[in-house]
C-alpha cells in the first residue's frame, strides 16, 4: 500500500526537523572535537564574548536568523555556514527517505532509513573537520567502519546464512583493501614527489566507506571522488585561489562519492559508468 502525499510530506517534513537539530549538534562537534572540547558541556556560546545561548537562539536556521547572523551580546558575526550546515543536513535526511542502498537492498525500510541516516550524520563532520583543518579524526573514522560493519551485519539477519556471510565479507574486505589500496599509494606518490599526496585519513575515511558499501559501492564511490577532487582541484588551481603546492581536503570527495552511491545505488552509476564508457 502506498502512503497517501499528506502522509508523506508530513514524513519528509518530520525528517528536515530531525536532521536540522542533528545538523545542529552536528556543528557543535565539528567545532569542538578538533579542539579537544567536551561534546555536550557547556551549552552552545558566543566564540567571541563567550555568552550563552537562549534556547530559541539555539533553535537550528532560525536562531541565526532571529540573531541576523550576529552574536546578542557583542554583535560579533556568526558564520552562516552554521545554518548552511543545519540546511544540507536536513536535505540530506529527507533525501535518504528515498534513498536504495545496494547493500541493503533486502532489508526493512526502517533499517535502510536509519542507517543512511547515521551514515549521512557521521560523515558530515568529517567532511567539516577536514575542511577546516586538513584532518579527519582517526576514533570518528574507527568507530565510524564499526558501525558500517555493524549494519552490514544487520542487514544479513533477515537473509539465508549463506548470503549473510558473503556479504559481511565482501564488506569486510572493501575495508581492508580500501585502507591498504589508500596508504600504498600515499607511500608511493610520497616516494615520487617527495611530499605525501593523500593524508593517511583519506585512507581511514576510505576504509569507512568500504565498511558501509561494499566492494562495488566503495569502487562507484573511490571513481567519483577522484573524478570531483580531480575537477575541483584543478579549477582552484587554474583559478589561482589554490596555490600551485597547496594542499587541499581529499575527504569531502570521498564522503560525496560515497553519499551518492548510497542514495542512487550501485545500477544507476553502473549504467552511467557504461554509458559514459561507450561514448568514448
Ligand atoms: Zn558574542
Amino acid at each position: 500500500m502506498e502512503p497517501d502525499t499528506a502522509t508523506q510530506i508530513l514524513i519528509s517534513l518530520l525528517a528536515a526537523l530531525l536532521g536540522a537539530c542533528v545538523g545542529s549538534f552536528l556543528n557543535v562537534v565539528a567545532w569542538r572535537l578538533p579542539r579537544r572540547e567536551s561534546i555536550v558541556l557547556p551549552a552552545s556560546h558566543c566564540p567571541r564574548c563567550g555568552v550563552t545561548l537562549a534556547w530559541q537562539q539555539n533553535l537550528p536556521v532560525l536562531g541565526w536568523l532571529l540573531l541576523r547572523g550576529r552574536c546578542g551580546r557583542c554583535r560579533g558575526p556568526i558564520s552562516p555556514r552554521y545554518p548552511l550546515v543545519e540546511l544540507l543536513c536536513a536535505g540530506l535526511w529527507v533525501a535518504v527517505l528515498q534513498a536504495s542502498p545496494t547493500a541493503m537492498a533486502s532489508s526493512p525500510g526502517w533499517l535502510q532509513i536509519g542507517a543512511g541516516w547515521l551514515l549521512v550524520s557521521w560523515l558530515l563532520p568529517l567532511v567539516l573537520i577536514d575542511c577546516d583543518h586538513l584532518w579527519l579524526p582517526e576514533p570518528l573514522c574507527r568507530w565510524g567502519l564499526l558501525l558500517g560493519l555493524a549494519v552490514t551485519l544487520a542487514a544479513g539477519l533477515s537473509q539465508s546464512g549463506e548470503v549473510a556471510r558473503a556479504l559481511i565479507f565482501n564488506h569486510l574486505l572493501a575495508a581492508v583493501l580500501g585502507l591498504l589500496a589508500f596508504e600504498g599509494l600515499s607511500a608511493l606518490a610520497e616516494r615520487l614527489m617527495g611530499r605525501p599526496a593523500l593524508g593517511l585519513g583519506d585512507a581511514k575515511l576510505t576504509a569507512l566507506l568500504g565498511a558501509w558499501l561494499g566492494l562495488t559501492g566503495l569502487g562507484l564511490a573511490v571513481a567519483l571522488a577522484v573524478f570531483s577532487g580531480a575537477a575541483v582541484g584543478s579549477a582552484g588551481r587554474l583559478s589561482g585561489r589554490l596555490g600551485p603546492a597547496e594542499p587541499f581536503p581529499f575527504g569531502p570527495f570521498l564522503a560525496l562519492g560515497g553519499v551518492a552511491v548510497w542514495l542512487v545505488g550501485e545500477s544507476w552509476w553502473l549504467q552511467q559508468w557504461s554509458r559514459w564508457g561507450a561514448g568514448l
